[in-house]
């Protein structure tokens, strides 16, 4: 794109912003990534092949984006803000393999995209929706193979911790019944434009071969969690035992926890068993 902007430049990307008579939209986390090393290292860790195709939530002025639409057989994209999309159609202009979507991510039926082949996501992820979204896209029954993100690194901590960790919790355990998830590299504020007052994180997220739990149990196994975790500091026998569960103990013994354990030291292996036992 020789007559186009660099995007890894601050001046020049503060150029085209003030050429767009656009200032970044805070609500819409709209932090450019202006490092090449950090968005090179995300499409490596996606493994784009050409086979491939690849969906990015929030393209932005589409820094991420050139760098995916080479690699891939198809990139589909999905942007909310009207000034970014309109950008990106004519910095991508009638290419076969660019699609763009013109909305709310979270009002995109994302498990079509994926049923009609979509299988990997590459995205720099606007941090105010990115918990809900890394868990809606793991619910779908098409999950892609492998996600590469940035997030807040405060997300990243909550989805790669192990049990008994302080971040272990509600995220790390719904995702990580479908994904192994782990942290790639932390990003200093220094590599976005505006800087965010927060440190990032790349994470990869590679689908499991066969989920921690069935599909009919997720539900229970779901509301089970949620409801345990809203009580985080009790003992999972006194919680049980309050929603009216009978013989607990027998239960529990059975899951192999012991009625003392707090939820935040229940591996997702011991909360699927537990799931199990009471569906
Ligand atoms: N990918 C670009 C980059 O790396 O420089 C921009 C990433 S910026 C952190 C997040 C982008 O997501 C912005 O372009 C913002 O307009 C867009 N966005 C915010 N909320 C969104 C939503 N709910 N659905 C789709 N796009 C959204």
């Amino acid at each position: 794109m020789p007559n186009e902007p660099r995007l890894t430049s601050p001046r020049e990307v503060c150029g085209l912003l003030a050429q767009l008579g656009h200032r970044p939209n805070k609500g819409l986390g709209q932090n450019f990534l202006i490092d090449a090393n950090i968005l090179d290292r995300i499409v490596a860790t996606a493994g784009i092949e050409p086979e491939d195709s690849v969906l990015e939530i929030g393209p932005g002025l589409g820094a991420l984006t050139e760098r995916i639409v080479p690699k891939a057989k198809s990139v589909t994209c999905i942007e909310k803000d009207p000034v970014m999309a309109k950008y990106l159609k004519s910095r991508f202009p009638g290419l076969g393999n660019f699609t763009l979507i013109e909305s709310d991510a979270l009002d995109v039926d994302l498990d079509a995209l994926f049923s009609a082949g979509i299988n990997k996501v590459a995205a720099n992820l606007p941090y105010s929706v990115a918990s809900r979204l890394m868990v809606e896209i793991a619910e779908c029954e098409h999950r892609p193979a492998r996600m590469a993100l940035t997030i807040q690194k405060e997300v990243a901590d909550r989805l790669v911790s192990p049990a008994g960790s302080k971040h272990y919790g509600i995220l790390g355990i719904l995702t990580g019944v479908f994904y192994e998830n782990t942290l790639v590299k932390k990003i200093s504020p220094t590599c976005f434009l505006p800087p965010p007052k927060v440190w990032s994180a790349v994470v990869l997220m590679t689908r499991r071969e066969v989920p921690a739990i069935g599909k009919s149990e997720y539900p229970l196994f779901k509301q089970l969690v949620k409801s345990c975790f809203s009580q985080r500091r009790k003992q999972i026998g006194t919680i049980l035992k309050r929603m009216g569960i009978e013989p607990v103990d027998l239960i529990l013994g059975d899951a192999g926890i012991e009625h003392s354990e707090r939820p935040e030291c229940i591996e997702i292996e011991r909360w699927a068993r537990l799931a199990e036992l009471l569906s």
